[in-house]
């Protein structure tokens, strides 16, 4: 019979929103990422925005508390429409401005599971994509073909990333924590082994001279993406002798096995107490026993 672990840190709070916010003290900072094409950081996910001839294109929108000064910022780079906003995945520091644009006309368009997750939580029909897709989907415009590719199971069952084709730049959402170790939201139908095929599937995609816009982190390149997974797949290969053998979760914390990398990789989003607890958990599940 299988053995399941079962994780303690249920009480986890996925939408970091929840807690109190002083929003009036957050900037929102744009980086050039080359012509046309920005990264904007405030406090969630990081946007990437395009400006053109056809209009504003917007990669995720942070919280609700943030949108008006998103919107300025993004004013001082192009006072063109938003036509569209592409939602990355499902998370709430991806999607919590989706309402406002939403009741400004704005078309949100993502992945089938962004829609059927929002659904589900009770989001209001403003902040539910109007468009949405079950595996790649290509938009023509501001002189690019700015491609999306969902992968089912890795950060998310909702996980897309975004190539801006013929700029060679792309935005990988939360499959990639650039520089801090990344949150698998398991409940939410991601998975380890999944992340680490979406990392393998698109350092085989991308060139020396790619820019990477992750989902948390500075602005990146290939060999900063090469970086990320070296230490995931190390992880991977400490971690799976370790379920191999049946130890349980507090044996393994026993152990500090990732001490290495907490120092590193643990301030970010997740602390190395809640990472661990969570990857192992998720490996030894994944054994066959
Ligand atoms: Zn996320």
């Amino acid at each position: 019979m299988k053995k399941i672990l079962i994780a303690s840190v249920v009480a986890f709070a996925v939408n970091a929103g929840a807690f109190a916010q002083d929003w009036d003290n957050i900037e929102i900072t744009t980086t050039k990422v080359t012509d046309d094409l920005y990264m904007m950081m405030g406090e969630g996910g990081n946007l990437g925005v395009s400006i053109g001839e056809d209009g504003v294109f917007l990669i995720d929108d942070q919280y609700a508390p943030l949108t008006a000064k998103i919107l300025t910022a993004i004013r001082e780079l192009s006072t063109d429409d938003i036509h569209f906003a592409f939602n990355t995945h499902y998370h709430g520091d991806h999607t919590g401005g989706n309402e406002n644009l939403g009741k400004e006309g704005i078309d949100i368009v993502a992945h089938d599971n962004v829609y059927k997750r929002l659904n589900d939580e009770g989001s209001a029909k403003e902040a539910l994509p109007i468009i949405t897709f079950n595996d790649k989907l290509t938009f023509h415009m501001n002189g690019m073909h700015i491609k999306t590719k969902h992968y089912h199971s890795a950060h998310t069952d909702s996980d897309s990333i975004v190539y801006f084709g013929g700029k060679n730049v792309i935005h990988m959402g939360d499959t990639f924590f650039n520089e801090s170790y990344p949150y698998v939201d398991v409940p939410g139908g991601g998975s380890w082994s999944g992340l680490l095929m979406v990392v393998k599937d698109t350092l085989g995609n991308i060139d020396n001279q790619t820019q990477i816009i992750p989902g948390h982190g500075p602005l990146t390149d290939k060999g900063g993406l090469q970086v990320y997974y070296d230490v995931l797949m190390d992880i991977d290969s400490i971690l799976t002798p370790l379920a191999n053998q049946g130890l349980s979760l507090d044996q393994v914390k026993e152990l500090s096995p990732l001490s290495k990398y907490d120092g590193d990789y643990g301030n970010g989003f997740m602390n190395p107490d809640t990472f661990i607890g969570i990857v192992y958990t998720n490996i030894f599940n994944s054994l066959d026993k």
